[in-house]
């Protein structure tokens, strides 16, 4: 499957409100917004290494990261980075065809948090997977940005 329709995070008003199971059918949808991390974060994902977090300024890690590709804008106010994403919008982490997570288990905190905390708290930009493998897939796997943290 190729990536989702991005998310137009100005349109939340058209988004669904959450409920248990919802993320069972969706295409990911989530995971084409663009997500904020933080130094611990960065951690957890195996980016930056402890030694790292602890003698270089979070400009200086931006910096590698954008060369690298991991991130495509810091924050230097709020030393926030944000994790590059496929042209299609996809977050680099997303497998395109089971539209599962492939961090799972080391996701930011942004994406743990959602839909609680987001654009619109207790809504996400829900939309159905497009083929019935996907479908399948998503909710027989138990993993995934989808579901998993919130059934
Ligand atoms: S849950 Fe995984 S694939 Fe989805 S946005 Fe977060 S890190 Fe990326």
């Amino acid at each position: 499957m190729s990536s989702a329709v991005r998310v137009d995070i100005d349109r939340t008003e058209t988004w669904t409100r959450y409920r248990k199971g919802l993320c069972e059918g969706c295409a990911a949808r989530c995971c084409t917004m663009p997500v904020e991390v933080r130094v611990p974060d960065l951690l957890r994902l195996g980016l930056v290494e402890p030694f790292e977090a602890e003698h270089e300024t979070p400009a200086v890690i931006a910096r590698r990261l954008q060369r690298e590709g991991i991130v495509g804008h810091f924050s230097h106010k709020h030393a926030i980075f944000t994790l590059s994403q496929r042209a299609g919008g996809d977050c680099l982490y997303l497998d395109g065809k089971s539209r599962l997570c492939t961090v799972y288990e080391r996701r930011p905190d942004t994406c743990r948090q959602h839909p609680a905390v987001g654009p619109r708290p207790g809504y996400c930009p829900y939309g159905p997977a497009d083929t019935a493998a996907a479908s399948v897939t998503l909710a027989s796997s138990g993993r995934g940005k989808r579901g998993a943290s919130r059934s």
